[in-house]
């Protein structure tokens, strides 16, 4: 797979302005010089919010990783003017958690942006190396609903009316496929750029990068000096959105355009974005849920009765291990 954009020859020109061009976009059919790819990209981002997005006024909670999608999101809604704070949930995953930090506290620090930082471990109770040492599967799914609620959960907390995301044109259209192949149609009628409020306690939230490829952030990223966390997160090769992911830049390679059109044919059906039921308070922890017991709970509840489980098989193990050896 081509994991940058293609390299230009010197006779190249500008598509738009016909100085020496820099970077190819074989998806948009054309070539660009430096300054012309950014103003492409922050295009790209401006329609989107044109389409469908916050009004300018808006204070934006952003979460950063301190990935490149991430950051980028962060850079460009900082430069068309949004007011915005970075939002950085610690999953406590040995090396990579103070890599990530970093790479949040230097960007933030390069731009004078406020940040907030929490920890799963303090908000759950389990870091994500716990949870995955209990349940032992599946990690990406879990990782994904507990980070979805939490970031919800402390922007509302921090009074802020929208979260954005990193999520990009690729992770978009590989998760619209996943789930059309699978048939979840809860998840396929809420995969929208821009999620109204469904509750006073849950913020809009919105996807500037929806409109922009892996390899066009990662050139920003490059041209604009952003320097993301390095590596991966080690439990990435579980996830099953690689085989989608893979499957469309196959596909994509062959016909240029492909992710583009699937993605954006979606979008411009009929929407329907509301919930199919009311919320009311979790019983256990009082935030707004759709069932009695709010998701982030009933994982809870699942991790420590697996953890209770294992440490009784562990001390049933250490007393009939005594017998033998008495
Ligand atoms: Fe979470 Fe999976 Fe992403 Fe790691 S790769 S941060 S486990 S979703
Ligand atoms: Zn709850």
């Amino acid at each position: 797979m081509q994991e940058n954009l293609p390299k230009m020859p010197p006779q190249a020109k500008c598509t738009r302005c016909r100085a020496r061009a820099s970077v190819s976009l074989p998806s948009h059919n054309s070539r660009f010089c430096t300054a012309c790819f950014l103003h492409f990209f922050r295009t790209a981002v401006t329609r989107g919010i044109k389409k469908a997005g916050p009004e300018k006024e808006t204070p934006l909670m952003v979460a950063v990783s301190g990935g490149k999608d991430s950051l980028t999101a962060w850079a460009v809604l900082d430069d068309l003017g949004f007011e915005t704070r970075g939002l950085h949930l610690n999953l406590g995953v040995e090396g990579y958690a103070d890599a990530s930090r970093q790479a949040v506290a230097g960007f933030a620090a390069s731009r004078g942006l406020p940040w907030s930082e929490y920890s799963l471990k303090q908000e759950f109770g389990f870091s994500l190396p716990e949870i995955y040492d209990i349940l032992h599967y599946k990690i990406c799914a879990v990782c994904g609903k507990l980070k979805r609620h939490f970031l919800n959960r402390l922007t509302a907390r921090e009074g802020y009316p929208c979260l954005a995301t990193g999520h990009n044109l690729d992770d978009e259209a590989s998760r619209l496929l996943g789930n059309l192949v699978g048939d979840r149609q809860e998840f396929v009628k809420r995969q929208y750029p821009f999620l109204p409020s469904p509750h006073p306690a849950i913020p809009a939230r919105f996807k500037p990068l929806y409109r922009l490829e892996i390899k066009e952030i990662r050139e920003y990223c490059r041209m604009q000096d952003i320097h993301p966390v390095q590596g991966s997160c080690p439990y990435a090769t579980g996830a099953t959105s690689h085989y989608f992911r893979e499957a469309l830049e196959y596909l994509e390679e062959k016909m240029p355009g492909t992710k583009r059109g699937l993605l954006f044919n979606y979008l411009r059906k009929p929407k329907e974005l509301g919930f199919s039921g009311g919320f009311t308070p979790c019983r256990i922890c009082g935030e707004p849920s759709l069932p009695e017991t709010c998701p982030v709970c009933g994982l809870k509840k699942r991790v420590q009765d697996m953890e209770a489980k294992r440490n009784a098989q562990n001390r049933n193990l250490k007393k009939s291990d005594s017998k033998h050896t008495n």
